[in-house]
């Protein structure tokens, strides 16, 4: 696949020993590189004339850097695909999250290349981790909150750890255990009653097995957290956590490049698909209620793609992790809360 090489030189780049952490030399070597990055896709800045969009907290300068590839049709809401570039240690942390950021510039080279009717909005984002994560100034929610253009959001797509092979521990499941390194997670279909079609019509086939969840079942994990609480469609990609997650050995040697390809290739085409969707918005979407579970029934497609991933060790699989039957949201519910001690999610 040719994306392989890219996605290497951009993990290569931005995971170095320094580290990104907010503050340090690393992170304004990072920042320096994916600016040059935009500017090299021909990318437009989102707001004003930079895509360098920068906001203080005390004495700490901070800054989201954000482009639009123009869409045909520049009156409708733009597609936000976003990760976060900052880390959580002076460390590599390449597959949290150089790899999410390697594959938002492959998305973003390709998007640039086709005709889309919207915007898509490349929003690479600052301060996601501790001690900023979920507070006020981490950089999504700043970025929502201060930097957004008045139109809003049609839908985000939001990636975090998406450059490592999932491991299966369960035992007596060799078989699956060998085909799901590719396994790749998404939460938020529950977000939009059109989501479920728009997944159904991209999904990326045997070579990217996904798996569904609702989101309150493992929780906000990155910067999707923002447009969850306000309202915005939005989809979340993830690996799930691994023993490397914030540890000095998340370095770019260990991730599978053919795998962030293929995740690649399911964000262009889930870019593409969600261009071309209506997502009509209506108060009823905007009650607690729903911004905490959501408004779409999402049992079939989740118990459909699990059926998938398994096929003939489903049996095998459920017995595994003690679970009876798969046939409802209670069973999915228990499914998850096993499966996030099995993924450490
Ligand atoms: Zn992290």
């Amino acid at each position: 696949m040719d994306d392989v090489p890219k996605l290497q030189a951009d993990v290569t780049a931005l995971a170095t020993v320094e580290g990104r952490m907010v503050g340090t030399p690393g992170h304004d070597v990072a920042k320096s590189y994916l600016l040059e990055r935009l500017t090299s896709l021909n990318l437009q800045p989102y707001q004003g004339d930079s895509m360098e969009l920068s906001y203080r907290s005390g004495r700490r300068t901070f800054s989201n850097l954000v482009a639009v590839i123009p869409g045909t049709n520049r009156s409708l809401a733009p597609i936000l695909v976003g990760a976060h570039y900052d880390s959580v240690i002076s460390s590599f942390c390449a597959d949290d999250n150089a790899a999410a950021v390697a594959i938002v510039l492959s998305a973003a080279e390709k998007l640039a290349n086709t005709n889309l009717s919207r915007d898509v909005v490349i929003a690479i984002f600052d301060a996601e981790e501790p001690p900023y994560f979920h507070g006020p100034d981490m950089g999504s929610t700043r970025f929502y909150r201060e930097q957004r253009r008045p139109e809003g959001f049609h839908v985000a797509l939001i990636m975090d750890l998406v450059g490592h092979d999932v491991e299966l521990p369960l035992p007596g499941l060799d078989a699956v255990g060998g085909t799901l390194a590719d396994l790749l997670f998404m939460t938020g279909a529950e977000s939009h009653p059109a989501l479920l079609q728009v997944v159904r019509s991209c999904l990326p086939g045997p070579e990217l097995p996904l798996i569904a969840s609702l989101n309150r079942n493992v929780g906000d994990m990155s910067d999707h957290h923002i447009f969850r609480l306000s309202g915005v469609p939005f989809l979340f990609l993830s690996c799930g956590r691994w023993q490397h997650y914030h540890q000095v050995t998340d370095t770019p040697d260990r991730l599978n490049y053919q795998k962030m390809a293929k995740i690649c290739n399911f964000v262009v085409n889930l870019c593409q698909t969600l261009a071309e969707s209506d997502l009509p918005r209506d108060d009823c979407m905007e009650t607690p209620e729903s911004l905490e579970n959501g408004v779409a029934d999402t049992t079939a497609l989740e118990i459909e793609l699990i059926k998938t991933v398994f096929g003939d060790s489903l049996e095998s699989f459920l017995a595994a992790i003690q679970l009876g039957a798969l046939n409802s949201r209670q069973d999915l519910d228990e499914l998850a809360s096993r499966l996030q001690g099995f993924f450490r999610l």
